[in-house]
């Protein structure tokens, strides 16, 4: 939509002779413990109003996952269009507004316009709580297991019907293992919105659909979500006990994929990895080498406080199939120790170098308690040393994959935050390889997650 253009008025082939469906939001709903947090970073030409809600650390959680995925991809078109874009100033402005409160239920609306400076994308993210039973919930949890596929034809049919260019199969991929943001309109209907560009041309502006629900069609926490839209009440479950943990990631019924990255840490390339990545709120696993480990101990240090997972990768890169057992043991037993000296953790994973593993390695592996992890996805970072191939061999990855990068290349690094951006864009949540495989066993072998 051009920018001069008064933002209610639709303009051009896009405006359709019925008012696009809206989410309805709350004015005051007076949610105990909220608060608006600005994030103005003036480096990165950030402005985002956020709410976050005292003691609901999911909900927290995944407010600032979302401003950090749009902060990702202004950083990764602004490494993509280099110097030559220097006059042009892309920004990432971020607001939100409630669209439901009850005594166990909060929903918020985030909406976000990421521009790049030659173009920008207007997006609204959705965040659910059911704080009776601590979750956050998505249009899937809303409607019943037999009534999804209804739900999904009634909104394709409806785009084919008012938006031009449509593309419905990318809209019901969405739906089927995305995240769009949902709500419920004024008279009940269930509203569901996609981000500019991604199933139709920027003239279409952010999608959004509504489609009536009869209530047979929605589960109990779907009747509780539109109840607290259409009768809001403030929220009065208290959130889940300090010093308890948050809940943590369950790769049994999230869509996971592990990140990750061998052969450092680097003084040259892993400190900008590891900006990239805690900007993203994205966790990775690094198979570091003992002697890099060594050579820089307060770099493993971050890396492990930053909350990655650190796995053995050997001391100098021999292919352990080709040297004596006793050498192979004093490769991976060194780095155990350096890694645990430096950050006061063993590492349970051992990735052999060049994935070079027969039954000694095996033998070996088991007798020090260590599961093997090699991968299913290879990017061929460290050959190609191409941004664009290694995107498009990430986005191969498929629910429980692990993709090998090595973060001592640059190339890698300018590559991750599209790579975090398309990964998310699948649905998929990034996660350490321990977390993907939940409790990995010595002396196992494991390629993904399947
Ligand atoms: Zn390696």
């Amino acid at each position: 939509m051009p920018t001069d253009s008064p933002p209610t008025a639709p303009v051009g082939p896009s405006a359709a002779p019925a008012p696009a469906p809206e989410f309805r939001t709350l004015d005051d709903v007076g949610i105990p413990g909220l608060r608006t947090v600005t994030d103005g970073d003036n480096g990165s030409l950030v402005y985002a109003v956020i709410p976050q809600i005292d003691g609901y650390d999911a909900i927290n959680h995944r407010v600032r996952t979302i401003v950090a995925s749009d902060k990702a991809e202004l950083d990764a078109a602004s490494d993509t269009h280099g110097d030559a874009a220097d006059n042009i100033r892309g920004f990432v402005n971020v607001g939100w507004r409630p669209l439901g409160s009850s005594p166990d239920m909060v929903g918020l609306l985030l909406s976000s316009v990421v521009s790049t400076g030659a173009s920008a994308a207007m997006r609204e993210d959705s965040v659910w709580y059911d704080a009776a039973g601590d979750a956050l919930l998505g249009w899937r949890e809303f409607v019943v297991d037999a009534h999804r596929s209804d739900v999904v034809e009634a909104v394709t049919e409806r785009l084919r019907r008012t938006i031009p260019f449509v593309d419905v199969a990318r809209a019901a991929e969405i739906l089927r293992s995305g995240d769009p943001a949902v709500g419920f309109s004024a008279e009940g209907g269930l509203i569901l919105a996609f981000d500019e560009h991604d199933i139709a041309p920027g003239s279409a502006g952010a999608p959004t659909i509504e489609v009536p629900v009869p209530t047979s069609w929605l589960t109990s926490v779907g009747v509780r979500a539109r109840q607290a839209t259409l009768e809001p009440h403030p929220l009065v479950v208290p959130p889940p006990a300090p010093g308890e943990p948050s809940p943590e990631v369950n790769c049994r019924k999230e869509r996971c994929v592990a990140l990750t990255f061998d052969d450092g840490p680097s003084a040259r390339t892993t400190p900008r990895l590891l900006d990239i990545l805690s900007a993203a709120d994205a966790h990775a696993t690094f198979f570091v080498l003992g002697s890099q480990a060594q050579a820089y101990p307060r770099l493993l240090r971050r890396v492990a406080s930053d909350g990655h997972e650190i796995g053995n990768h050997s001391w100098s890169h021999p292919d352990l199939t080709r040297i004596s057992a006793s050498s192979a043991r004093k490769q991976i037993d060194r780095t155990s120790r350096v890694i645990e000296k430096i950050t006061g953790h063993r590492p349970v994973l051992l990735r052999p170098p060049y994935g070079a593993r027969n039954t000694k390695v095996d033998a070996l592996a088991r007798a020090g308690g260590y599961s093997e992890v090699l991968w299913s996805i290879d990017t061929r970072d460290w050959e190609n040393h191409s941004p664009k191939k290694i995107i498009a061999a990430a986005k191969k990855a498929r629910r429980g994959s692990i993709i090998l990068m090595h973060d001592i290349h640059p190339d890698t690094v300018d590559a991750v935050p599209a790579v975090i951006a398309a990964l998310r864009n699948k649905g998929f949540t990034l996660v350490t390889v321990s977390d993907l495989l939940g409790s990995p066993k010595p002396g196992k072998r494991y390629y993904g997650r399947y």
